[in-house]
């Protein structure tokens, strides 16, 4: 096998390092350079402005006019920034004389070391070489392990380092610590963290030291809303827990998309209720929760869109709450808002609408919605799990005011595969949904904005209005 690149971290507090060239590139060079602690020279005829103002500041020392071997006496590393290959090149040949190693910026072929692509969390860092092999597939892994990587990870580097002596003392034997570890980090520590809780997780990671707690086998949930279904709509911290997950609850809403993203070895368990179908009652859901949790696992309940909105996250709270059971909550983007944006319909708007309310038709009857204020106009309405509802919203919203002209948007499978938009007015809303046997998941957009779905939309199949109008035979009949 051809031989590879070694990999090393080096400590250049204090050490001196050359840079050769003066321009932006070695600029950025010296950067990374001086935050690690190592004393710069810089070789050049010119140096570029900020530069220049370094140099002044004292902080790095300036070695005037064209390469010569001597600005190599005492330096540990060379770094060659010019845009010279003929100066590159006699500078790694220099380097190479000396026996100093040297990094020709954009050139495998003269360096004697490579700069690898990193991620740095605080103390932590991760670092990526394909050995000049193609630079551009190590920037890609280091742009999904940005991504992948979170605040935490520094904050726990940081935890741990403060703790190093004591833990090693604690377990001077290395199996014996790796196991600790082990068990550790599969705990709450990490999760501790991320909440910005770093007194907890330091008690944690206490506990676990003197090994007088079961805080490391403590079980959490996390609601994360899993967005309306497109996976690109899920948050990061979202896709981290699910792929931290050892159990995932989630709801029929939920796309195949999505949990494909989940941990291979998760237990997924659909806990929804299909339109129809009877699925787990709320209180069956608590008891999964109490059950999984309890046992030590890393639960996940991923509901569709935010948990927060008509997700009935808020009664899952409180039953975690009451049975002492961390959580943690991530949102997602709720269906109101991946609609109108999957259906070029801006839910607010200078000239046509200055608010929006976010409602649910499931109990159209009740007495307990403000018709008058929901019929006012120049606002939006978003209404969810609506499908069933429309005769009576209609009826409702007319009595009370609101133009039967009003533009709505009913969006069907929203951010999806097979997404529908159908347009139209108030006026004919139930009929509309009807002739299109429109299906759930859909939800109506309605208001002055709702008409600019006709030109803004981008996604999917174009709207739908009227079917007389789309059947030429029918549309006969009207002319
Ligand atoms: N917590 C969810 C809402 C749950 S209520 C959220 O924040 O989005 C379920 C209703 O949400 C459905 O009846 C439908 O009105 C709406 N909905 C959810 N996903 C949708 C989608 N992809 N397209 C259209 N409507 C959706």
């Amino acid at each position: 096998m051809e031989p590879r690149l070694y990999p090393f971290f080096a400590d250049l507090r204090g050490r001196i390092v050359l840079v050769v060239g003066g321009g932006a590139v070695a600029a950025r060079k010296i950067a990374a350079l001086r935050s690690a602690g190592a004393q710069v020279r810089v070789g050049a005829p010119e140096l570029e402005h900020g530069l220049q103002e370094m140099s002044a500041r004292g902080e790095v020392v300036h070695l005037r006019g064209e390469f010569q071997h001597d600005w190599l006496h005492e330096a540990w590393l060379v770094v060659a920034a010019t845009d010279d290959r003929a100066v590159n090149r006699a500078v790694a040949a220099a380097a190479e004389k000396r026996r100093v190693f040297a990094n020709v910026v954009d050139d495998a072929e003269l360096s004697s070391f490579q700069v690898p692509s990193v991620v740095e969390r605080g103390q932590l860092q991760v670092a990526i070489s394909t050995g000049g092999a193609a630079p551009m597939l190590a920037r890609h892994l280091r742009e999904q392990l940005e991504a992948q990587i979170d605040d935490s990870w520094a904050a726990l580097t940081e935890l741990l380092a403060l703790y190093r002596q004591r833990i090693r003392g604690r377990f001077p034997a290395i199996a014996a610590r790796r196991r600790w570890f082990e068990r550790l980090l599969a705990g709450p520590l990490q999760a501790l963290l991320r909440q910005r809780q770093p007194l907890r997780a330091e008690h944690a990671l206490l506990a676990a030291l003197s090994g007088s707690s079961d805080d490391n086998v403590r079980g959490s949930v996390a609601l994360v809303g899993a967005g309306p279904g497109d996976p690109g709509l899920l948050t990061l911290r979202g896709l981290r827990l699910l792929n931290e997950a050892d159990v995932i609850l989630h709801d029929h809403l939920v796309s195949a998309e999505v949990l494909a993203l989940a941990r291979r070895d998760a237990e997924l368990i659909d806990v929804g209720k299909q339109a129809g179908a009877h699925g787990k009652t709320q209180d069956d859901i608590h008891a999964l929760l109490l059950e999984h949790a309890g046992k030590g696992r890393r639960v996940v309940r991923l509901k569709g869109g935010d948990p927060f909105v008509f997700g009935r996250g808020g009664e899952e709270l409180e039953f975690l709450r009451a049975h002492a059971i961390d959580y943690e909550i991530v949102p997602g983007i709720t269906a109101a808002l991946a609609c109108a944006a999957y259906a070029g319909v801006p839910l607010t708007h200078r000239d046509h609408a200055q608010s929006v309310r976010l409602l649910t038709a499931h109990r159209m009857d009740g007495g307990d919605l403000d018709w008058r204020a929901l019929a006012a106009d120049r606002q939006t309405l978003a209404v969810y799990m609506g499908v069933a509802g429309l005769g009576r919203l209609r009826a409702r919203l007319l009595e009370h005011g609101r133009a039967p002209g009003t533009p709505f948007a009913l969006v069907e499978n929203g951010s999806r595969p097979g997404q529908r938009i159908v347009t139209g007015t108030l006026a004919d809303l139930p009929e509309l949904a009807n002739a299109h046997s429109v299906q759930s998941p859909a939800l109506l957009i309605l208001g002055e904005v709702a008409a600019l779905a006709g030109t803004l939309h981008w996604f999917g199949s174009p709207p739908l209005g009227p079917p007389a109008v789309e059947a030429g035979v029918r549309k006969r009949r009207y002319a």
